[in-house]
């Protein structure tokens, strides 16, 4: 945890472009936008993967949920946007401290995925 890049950003460490802090969570622009708007929602609690979370993370994985809704519209994303959690080697995570990228702008984002395989 104490070399966690995200837990740096929540500690004040590491500067962010924040787009929204309450007690439970942190939401900032990603410092290699992949769309038009792309920010991170994160839980203040370290939690590596979805697959680390347990029943008592629900409150908090849900109001990332929600609020990812409501930032995505005041982030200018008015006709829609995408989430998106990836998980672990195969999910392709490269920081792990669970994160929401909320995806958006004015055209559609294109298929979900490119498959490899
Ligand atoms: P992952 O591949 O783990 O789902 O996504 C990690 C994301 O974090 C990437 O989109 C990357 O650009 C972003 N990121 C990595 N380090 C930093 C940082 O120091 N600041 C910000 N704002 N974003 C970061
Ligand atoms: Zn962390």
């Amino acid at each position: 945890m104490s070399d966690c890049i995200f837990c740096k950003i929540i500690a004040g460490q590491i500067p962010c472009k924040k787009v929204y802090e309450d007690d439970d969570i942190l939401a900032f622009h990603d410092i290699n936008p992949a769309a038009p708007v792309h920010f991170l929602i994160i839980p203040k609690k370290h939690i590596p993967t979805l697959a680390d979370a347990t029943v008592e993370d629900t409150a908090v994985l849900g109001k990332m949920m929600v609020m990812a809704g409501q930032l995505a519209k005041q982030e200018g994303c008015a006709d829609g946007f995408r989430t998106i959690i990836n998980n672990g080697r195969v999910g392709c995570q490269e920081v792990y401290h669970v994160h929401m990228h909320v995806l958006g702008g004015d055209e559609p984002l294109g298929p979900l995925l490119t498959r490899k395989h």
